[in-house]
């Protein structure tokens, strides 16, 4: 991809990108950094050519093998809610999927370490964070139930799949002071912040969402 590709013209150029951050923040979006972050943020290079004119668009978009690219303001959202409490060092996300919460995130928090598991979805996402030149992220094909503990633990967790059931291995690998967001259900889902404060985890329901399932095992393709 060249230079010009990067940046976008016509529908995905910079000017269309203002727009949507001009949506999301009618929308409540009040962190300015992370409206920041999503104006200098190519989506269009995280879906198909095809579907890249409606690159910023408030919408999720269909990235093959089942999956979508998550909606601007539910990235925006859960990065906000998530940075909420202060400056994050070390975050893992479970569902890279595109790739584009990844490359939301990784300007705004110290490490990040990215959990997919289906394969072709992570080897595209990998190559888009490292062409963007994101170099605090790292890349892991697996099963999201199980976390990352060898990263751990974090500071922050975000999911973009929907289990049924907070999986413990993640509650596990909070820290102390520790936050976590993610979409929980399974017809019915609600946005759920989990706070730990030593062996108490906290659970607040936020709004309701529509997110992929929470799945188990690794796919090749
Ligand atoms: N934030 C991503 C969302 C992708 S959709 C984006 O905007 O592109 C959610 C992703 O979670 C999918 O790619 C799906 O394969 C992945 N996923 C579902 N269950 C998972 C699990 N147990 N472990 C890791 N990834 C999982």
């Amino acid at each position: 991809m060249n230079d010009q590709q990067l940046s976008g013209i016509g529908m995905t150029s910079q000017r269309t990108r203002n727009r949507l951050v001009e949506r999301l923040r009618d929308r409540g979006i009040e962190n300015q950094q992370v409206l920041d972050v999503i104006a200098s943020t190519p989506r269009h290079i995280f879906i198909d050519e095809a579907l890249a004119h409606r690159a910023y668009e408030d919408s999720s978009l269909p990235i093959g093998n089942g999956q979508t690219i998550s909606q601007p303001y539910i990235v925006a959202k859960m990065t906000e809610l998530l940075l909420a409490a202060g400056p994050l060092n070390n975050v893992l996300e479970i569902g890279t999927g595109s790739g584009y919460q990844t490359a939301i995130l990784a300007p705004l928090v110290k490490k990040l370490s990215s959990v997919e598991r289906i394969e072709p979805l992570y080897l595209k996402a990998r190559e888009r964070i490292k062409q963007l030149k994101l170099n605090n992220v790292r890349f892991k094909l697996s099963d999201g139930h199980w976390g990352w503990p060898q990263q751990g633990p974090y500071d922050g967790i975000i999911a973009a799949a929907a289990p049924e059931q907070i999986p413990q291995g993640l509650l596990d690998q909070m820290s102390d002071g520790g936050r976590m967001i993610l979409p929980v259900g399974g017809e019915q889902q609600s946005l759920i912040l989990v706070t730990r404060q030593g062996n108490y985890w906290q659970k607040t329901v936020l709004e309701d969402v529509k997110f992929v399932p929470f799945l188990s095992g690794i796919k090749n393709n």
